[in-house]
């Protein structure tokens, strides 16, 4: 991800866009995937309904109610 990042801001390179590289540090292989866009994703499907972070404490009911 960091090395996607850096090429991304350079203007370098090849971007992983649309593939999955899947690395295996015990058998040292690599595989690459083709991935296409899911249209119906919350966060960027053509309708996305998740447009902002969350409070993920919340979210996971970590934070102490008045019930409990
Ligand atoms: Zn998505």
């Amino acid at each position: 991800m960091a090395t996607e990042t850096i090429k991304l801001i350079l203007k370098l390179g090849k971007p992983l866009v649309g593939r999955l590289l899947l690395y295996d540090a015990l058998e040292m292989t690599f595989r690459e995937v083709r991935l296409r866009r899911d249209t119906e994703c919350p966060v960027c499907g053509d309708h996305p309904t998740v447009t902002e972070l969350i409070d993920y404490e919340a979210f996971c009911g970590l934070h102490e109610t008045a019930a409990g």
